[in-house]
Formats: C-alpha cells, sequence, structure tokens
C-alpha cells in the first residue's frame, strides 16, 4: 500500500489555510470529492463545499494590521493570512482600517520604490532583493525570467524577452564598430 502521510498531510495544511476543495484536488490529481474523504479521514472539521474560508484569528488579524502599517507589501499580507493578495484591501476595509494610499511608506518599503519613486539606496537595494526572489519563484514555478510568460523553448527566457535581449546585443556591436 502506498503511503499517502505526506500527501494528505499537506492537503490539511492548504484546507487549513483557506483554500477550499476544488482549489486543492487538482494539485494532487484528485477530484474534489476525493479532498472531502480524506479531509474526514484526517479528523478534520471541514466547513460547507464552496463556504468562504473560517474567519481570521485576531492573532492573524494583528499581525495582518501591524504589516499593513509597516507598508508590507499585500502578497506578504495574503501568505499571512491564507487569502488572496486582491482581496486584501477589502478585508483590511472591514476591519475599519484606513487606507495607507495617502501615507508616505519608509524606504525600503516596496511601495516607496514602485509608487513614490524614491530611488535612495535603501530603496534600491530593497528592490533589488525583491527581484531576485521574485525571478527565483518564476523560474520555480517554470516561467520566463522577467516576466509570467512561458519561457521560449530551450530558452529560460519569453520570446519577448529575448527579441528584447537581441535588440539591445545589436546596439552594442554596431556603437563598438562606429
Ligand atoms: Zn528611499
Ligand atoms: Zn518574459
Amino acid at each position: 500500500m502506498t503511503d499517502h502521510s505526506e500527501r494528505d498531510a499537506s492537503i490539511v495544511l492548504d484546507y487549513q489555510s483557506g483554500l477550499n476543495h476544488r482549489q486543492i484536488a487538482p494539485k494532487h490529481d484528485l477530484r474534489f470529492q476525493r479532498i472531502s474523504q480524506i479531509l474526514r479521514e484526517q479528523g478534520v472539521d471541514t466547513r460547507p463545499a464552496g463556504r468562504p474560508a473560517p474567519a481570521i484569528s485576531p492573532a492573524k488579524r494583528a499581525v495582518a494590521i501591524k504589516m499593513y502599517r509597516d507598508s508590507r507589501s499585500l502578497g506578504e499580507i495574503a501568505e499571512v493570512l491564507g487569502r488572496k493578495s486582491s482581496a486584501i484591501n477589502k478585508i483590511l476595509r472591514g476591519w475599519g482600517e484606513p487606507t495607507r494610499k495617502n501615507k508616505v511608506p519608509p524606504c525600503g518599503a516596496p511601495s516607496k520604490y514602485l509608487y513614490h519613486r524614491c530611488r535612495c539606496e535603501v530603496c534600491i537595494a530593497a528592490n533589488t532583493k525583491r527581484c531576485k526572489v521574485q525571478r527565483h519563484a518564476r523560474v520555480a514555478r517554470g516561467k520566463c525570467h522577467h516576466c509570467r510568460n512561458p519561457p521560449a523553448p530551450g530558452h529560460t527566457l519569453c520570446e519577448v524577452a529575448l527579441s528584447r535581449l537581441r535588440k539591445q546585443w545589436k546596439t552594442t556591436m554596431l556603437k563598438r564598430r562606429a
């Protein structure tokens, strides 16, 4: 008999982090009905299918609000809460947390670089680090180094990135010749 304990543990974790049966099933090549069965076998209290994720605990809420006030990205907060980043603003507004739109974030925060366009040493270093992490994540997911496109066959870059590189290379060669 095959040992499914690792797979089952990861299903339980996914479920507790807020994913539903239909989101979990394809990850393991299972039908969503099988996911309910596994969760029951694992003694997990299941919420009715299709219902929203469970309420966020007061502890997690406090962490999320602190992160938000510390200008951490919505993606980071989403990870902590086990929700989609597109849902985070709505969740925060629901808690009565005012938007930080008009507040100038400290240097090193993603939005200070991206939206306030600060290019100080701290912001540049933080952005470089963030890009590197994102690049690794993209490559790990089998995407292009530079964007979310699928890479061209035999390359780690997509067609768009490749043609941009070729253009750049051509200009440098022409400059060198001149
Ligand atoms: Zn800065
Ligand atoms: Zn690309």
